[in-house]
C-alpha cells in the first residue's frame, strides 16, 4: 500500500461549515492527552459548561457538549422531549427543517408541518394556526438560522407563541450560536443545540446543548426509556454534572473538549454582543463588495443572516467551474446552493473567525478574478 502522512492544503473556508479554525484553537488540541477522569479535566469541563452557559445566555443547570456532530445535538433534544404519540409542530422552511421532522417520526411523535418557502422565514401566523387546530402540541421545533438558505427565524417571537400555548420548544441554534443575538434565558428556550464547526470555530464534533429545568421535567417523567443509550440524558447527567459523582458514561473526546474550550474562551474575550456586530460588519463589507460585482444577495434584508450569504448567480455563469477554480487557483471553499437553490445559488459563509476583513477581501478579489476569465 502506497500510503503517507496526510498533508492537507490551507485553505480558507467561506462555506456552510466547517469554519475556519484559529491556530490558537487547534494549538489547543494538541496538547498532551490525559484522562478523562482526571480531576484536571473534570474541572475544564466544568469551566466549558459555565462558557457555555455565557453562550446561550442561560442559567441552565444541564448545559454541555454532545460528543457528536450537530445532527446529534438535534437527535438529543427530540429523543428527550418526545414519547411516542406526543404532538410535536416542526417548521420546515429548509433542509434543517426536514431533519428535525426525520427525527420525530423516528421518536414515535405525531409531526404537525407548518411549511414555508425556502428563503422565508418561519411564519408565526402559520404556527399560530397550528396551535389553535391542535391545542395539546407538547414541543414546537423550528431552525433558528437555516444554514441551506441563509434565513433568520425570528427564535423570539415563535417561542413566546409557544409559551402562550403551554408547549416546550426544540430551537436548532447550529449556525445561530456566536454569530446573532440568541438568549435562551430571555427568550424562554427549552431545549436547544449548536455545533461546534460553524460560528463557534472549532473543530467539528461536538454539539453544545442546553436544557431548561421544563425540559428536565419532561424527561423525568417519561413514561417510556429513550430510545438511544447513548444520547439519554438521564445517564449523561451524571457524567457532566457537578452535583453526582463523576463517573464513566463514555470516554470524551478529550483533545476535541480543549478545542471547544479554547474557542469559548476566546468567545468570552471578545464578547458575545461584539462577536455579533463583527459578523454583522464584515456582512455589510462583503453586500457591498458582491454588489460592486454586479452580484445580489437572494434572501430579504429583514430576515438575512449575516453569517451565510445566499448569492444569486448570474445567468450563464458555470457556477461549478467557478467554485472549482476558487478551490484549486485561490484555496477558497464557498457552498454550493442546495434544494430549489441547486445551480442557481452560492452560500457564502462568515462563521466566527472567517468573519474577517481578510476573508471578505479574499473572497471579493477572487471572485471577481474568476468570473472576469469565465
Ligand atoms: C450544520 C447544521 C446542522 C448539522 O450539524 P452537523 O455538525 O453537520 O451534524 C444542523 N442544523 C443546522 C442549521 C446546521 O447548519
Amino acid at each position: 500500500m502506497d500510503v503517507s502522512s496526510f498533508n492537507p492544503p490551507r485553505r480558507t473556508l467561506m462555506g456552510p461549515g466547517p469554519s475556519d479554525i484559529s491556530p490558537q484553537v487547534l494549538q489547543a488540541q494538541s496538547r498532551p492527552i490525559i484522562g478523562h477522569l482526571d480531576p484536571l479535566f473534570v474541572n475544564m469541563m466544568d469551566e466549558i459548561k459555565a462558557l457555555l452557559q455565557y453562550a446561550f445566555q442561560t442559567t441552565n443547570q444541564h448545559t454541555f457538549a454532545v460528543s457528536a456532530p450537530g445532527s446529534a445535538g438535534m437527535e438529543t433534544c427530540f429523543v428527550n422531549l418526545l414519547e411516542p404519540g406526543d404532538k410535536v409542530i416542526v417548521c420546515i422552511n429548509g433542509v434543517f427543517g426536514q431533519r428535525m421532522l426525520e427525527n420525530a417520526e423516528r421518536c414515535g411523535a405525531v409531526p404537525i408541518v407548518v411549511e414555508d418557502n425556502w428563503g422565508e422565514p418561519v411564519s408565526l401566523t402559520k404556527v399560530s394556526k397550528a396551535f389553535e387546530q391542535y391545542p395539546d402540541t407538547k414541543v414546537l421545533a423550528f431552525v433558528h438560522a437555516e444554514t441551506s438558505t441563509g434565513v433568520a427565524s425570528d427564535a423570539q417571537a415563535l417561542c413566546a407563541l409557544a409559551k402562550k400555548n403551554g408547549s416546550l420548544t426544540i430551537v436548532d441554534a447550529v449556525t445561530s450560536l456566536g454569530g446573532i443575538p440568541l438568549k435562551v434565558d430571555e427568550w424562554g428556550i427549552d431545549a436547544i443545540y449548536s455545533g461546534s464547526q460553524k460560528c463557534l470555530s472549532c473543530v467539528p464534533g461536538l454539539s453544545p446543548v442546553s436544557f431548561s429545568q421544563a425540559a428536565v421535567d419532561k424527561l423525568k417523567q417519561r413514561k417510556t426509556k429513550v430510545q438511544s443509550w447513548f444520547l439519554d440524558q438521564t445517564l449523561v447527567m451524571g457524567y457532566w454534572s457537578g452535583e453526582q459523582k463523576r463517573s464513566y458514561h463514555h470516554t470524551a473526546p478529550v483533545t476535541a473538549l480543549y478545542a471547544l474550550h479554547e474557542s469559548l474562551l476566546m468567545l468570552h474575550k471578545e464578547g458575545l454582543e461584539a462577536s455579533w456586530q463583527r459578523h454583522a460588519q464584515q456582512h455589510t463589507v462583503l453586500a457591498e463588495g458582491l454588489a460592486r460585482l454586479g452580484l445580489d444577495l437572494m434572501v430579504d434584508e429583514s430576515c438575512r443572516l449575516p453569517q451565510l450569504n445566499l448569492v444569486a448567480i448570474p445567468e450563464g455563469v458555470d457556477e461549478q467551474a467557478i467554485r472549482s477554480r476558487l478551490l484549486n487557483d485561490y484555496n477558497l471553499e464557498i457552498g454550493a446552493g442546495l434544494g430549489k437553490f441547486a445551480g442557481k445559488a452560492w452560500r457564502i459563509g462568515l462563521m466566527g473567525y472567517a468573519a474577517r476583513q481578510e476573508n471578505v477581501s479574499l473572497c471579493l478579489a477572487a471572485l471577481s478574478e474568476v468570473m472576469a476569465k469565465d
